[in-house]
C-alpha cells in the first residue's frame, strides 16, 4: 500500500509517522521518485490498521499497488529512468547505439570491430566472453580472457563495454566491465539475478524466450528488490509458431513496457531476426516505436565467425545503419 502525506509534512513528522506504523509492525520505505511526499507500506494491513493509517496525522491519502513489480513499476516511479553506463546515459530520451560481436573470438577480431563500430557513431560495445550455447560442443567463449579483452579495447576508445555473465561466481571477473547482460536462458535465474542486485553496476536484462511481459519485470524486481535499480530491459525476440525468423521482435513489448514501467528498453533486432538482411528494418521500426537504444551484432568477417555469424551485421552496413538510427531518432524528437 501507498500513503500519501499533506506536501507540507515536515520531515520530523515523516520520522514520527514511519515509528508510529512500524509499532503497528508495518514495514515503511519513503518513495523518493514521487512527486509528492509518499510512503511504501509492507506488512499484513488488517482493516483495523487501516482505519489506524487513515488517521493518522498528515495522510491525505491511501492507495493499493497496482501491480506485483513494484519498483520496477511506473507507480512508484512515474518519470523514466535514466541508466547511467559508464560514460553513457539510457533512458528518458537518452539513446544507446550497441554493437559488436556476438563472441569475442581474437584480440585482433575485437579491436577491428571495435573500431568501426566506434567510427560509425555508435556508444557502447557489445562482446559475449562466456556463450550459452545449445549445444555444449559449441564454442563456449575465450571466458576471463574475452573480458580482459573487451575492457581494454573499451577503455582505449572511451566506450562502455557489456557482456553476459552466466553465473554467480563469473560476477567477480566483471569488474572493469561497464554492464552485465544476463541473457534470455537466465532471466528467471533468480539466484543470479539477486546477486546482481547485491552490486550497482547496471543490468541488460535480455527477456527470456518464452517469458511474458509481466515474468519480466518481476525478474527486473528480483534485481531491484536487492537494491541495484539500474536495470535495463532488453526485448531479444520471443518464440511463436513462426519459423521465417529465429525468433518473433515483440515490438508490442516497447508499448507495454513504456506505459507499465519506468526502466528503458533496448532491442536486440540480431537475435529476434537471426538474418542479416532483416536488422535494419527491424532495428528501425524498434527506434520508430520508442524504444530506448538498440544492440546489434556486427563482425567483420560474419562468415567466419564462431556464433551468430548468418545474423551479424557486415561493417558497412553496421555503419549505414547506425547513420540511419541516429537520424531517424533525431527525427522521432520532433515529432
Ligand atoms: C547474445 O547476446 O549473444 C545472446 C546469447 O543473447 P540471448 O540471451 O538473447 O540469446
Ligand atoms: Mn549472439
Amino acid at each position: 500500500m501507498i500513503i500519501t502525506l499533506n506536501p507540507l509534512t515536515k520531515k520530523i513528522e515523516v520520522e514520527q509517522i514511519c515509528s508510529q506504523l512500524k509499532h503497528l509492525e508495518i514495514e515503511v520505505n519513503e518513495l523518493p521518485h514521487r512527486p509528492d511526499i509518499s510512503l511504501l507500506l509492507y506488512g499484513v494491513i488488517t482493516e483495523d490498521k487501516l482505519e489506524i493509517i487513515r488517521r493518522l496525522p498528515r495522510v491525505v491519502r491511501t492507495e493499493n499497488i497496482q501491480m506485483p513489480y513494484h519498483r520496477a513499476s511506473k507507480q512508484l516511479h512515474p518519470e523514466a529512468s535514466i541508466i547511467q553506463v559508464g560514460n553513457v546515459k539510457v533512458g528518458g530520451g537518452h539513446f544507446a547505439m550497441i554493437g559488436g560481436p556476438c563472441s569475442i573470438e581474437s584480440p585482433m577480431q575485437l579491436q577491428e570491430t571495435a573500431n568501426y563500430v566506434h567510427a560509425a557513431g555508435a556508444n557502447m560495445i557489445r562482446g559475449g566472453a562466456f556463450k550459452p550455447r545449445t549445444s555444449p560442443y559449441s564454442f563456449q567463449g575465450m571466458g576471463q580472457s574475452g573480458l580482459e579483452l573487451l575492457s581494454e579495447v573499451g577503455e582505449d576508445l572511451g566506450m562502455p563495454v557489456v557482456s553476459e555473465v552466466m553465473s554467480i561466481d563469473q560476477i567477480d571477473l566483471f569488474d572493469n566491465v561497464d554492464m552485465f547482460q544476463v541473457g534470455a536462458r537466465n532471466m528467471q535465474n533468480f539466484d543470479l539475478l539477486k546477486e546482481l542486485g547485491k552490486t550497482s553496476k547496471p543490468i541488460l536484462l535480455k527477456r527470456g524466450l518464452s517469458a511474458t511481459i509481466q515474468e519480466w519485470l518481476m525478474s527486473a524486481e528480483y534485481i531491484m528488490s536487492e537494491g541495484n535499480e539500474h536495470v535495463i530491459l532488453c526485448e531479444r525476440g520471443i518464440r511463436t509458431f513462426e519459423t521465417m525468423t529465429r525468433n518473433t521482435q515483440d515490438i508490442s513489448a516497447i508499448a507495454a513496457i513504456k506505459k507499465l514501467s519506468h526502466l528503458p528498453i533496448v532491442i536486440d533486432p540480431s537475435h529476434a531476426a537471426g538474418k542479416r538482411d532483416m536488422i535494419e528494418s527491424l532495428a528501425l521500426a524498434a527506434v520508430a516505436a520508442g524504444a530506448d537504444g538498440l544492440i546489434i551484432e556486427t563482425h567483420p568477417h560474419p562468415e567466419e565467425a564462431v556464433s551468430d555469424g548468418e545474423q551479424s551485421l557486415y561493417p558497412d552496413q553496421f555503419t549505414a545503419l547506425t547513420e540511419k538510427v541516429w537520424k531517424l531518432h533525431q527525427f522521432m524528437k520532433t515529432l
